[in-house]
């Protein structure tokens, strides 16, 4: 299992995928393939609220297991992920060098690293690596690493990197993504470095 990507409101979650749980399949179905055709051609951050609003309903399909019984509809230009038989539908995050590409339907691995397309996958291995290194300020503590009297400078130092390289992941590795994928989500915060997804603004 990869790291979760969603926010996690338990309870309060369980509430609001009421809506699509409600819904039969075949309602649930068309939901999905018709915001699955608003999502194709574009990249999309985490934290849209479209997007949001969708993983509730991938959540109530992938629990009825409507794809693994051929119960969706999977929109021109989608194919079915390898992992869940959901439209691939993948998600950039800091762990593509470790996990690859992330399911927005079932949360495992829908592109493994060593699937990455060939021309992108030495660009978004170092994207990754060179992301690894700033994050890693967020641990250093419980890493055993002792601290610099100047820890909190550079821990804000941290932070604005990722900024930059988060915005880097967004404008363009998603973007290049595009050209293999019908459309493709990134990860648009590091909760461990305090950067949310309002500190990353396109200029
Ligand atoms: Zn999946």
């Amino acid at each position: 299992m990869s790291r979760d990507l969603e926010p996690k409101f338990d309870h309060l979650w369980k509430e609001y995928t009421g809506v699509f749980m409600e819904m039969d399949d075949l309602t649930l179905a068309r939901w999905m393939a018709q915001t699955l055709g608003q999502f194709a051609g574009r990249v999309w951050r985490l934290s849209h609220p479209l997007l949001l609003t969708y993983e509730l309903a991938a959540r109530a399909a992938h629990d009825r297991q409507i794809w693994l019984k051929g119960m969706g509809i999977v929109p021109a230009d989608y194919i079915p992920a390898e992992c869940c038989r959901a439209p691939l539908f993948p998600v950039l995050s800091r762990d593509v060098a470790e996990v690859g590409l992330v399911c927005k339907h079932c949360g495992e691995a829908c592109v493994h690293p060593e699937d990455l397309p060939v021309e992108m996958k030495s660009s978004l291995i170092q994207w990754a690596e060179k992301y690894e290194k700033v994050h890693a300020v967020a641990h250093w503590e419980e890493d055993g690493i002792k601290l610099p009297h100047d820890y909190d400078r550079q821990l804000e130092s941290a932070a604005i990197k990722a900024e930059k390289y988060l915005l880097e992941n967004g404008d363009k590795l998603a973007l290049d993504l595009l050209g293999y994928y019908p459309a493709v989500a990134w990860e648009d915060q590091d909760e461990c470095l305090a950067v949310r997804p309002e500190d990353l603004c396109v200029k």
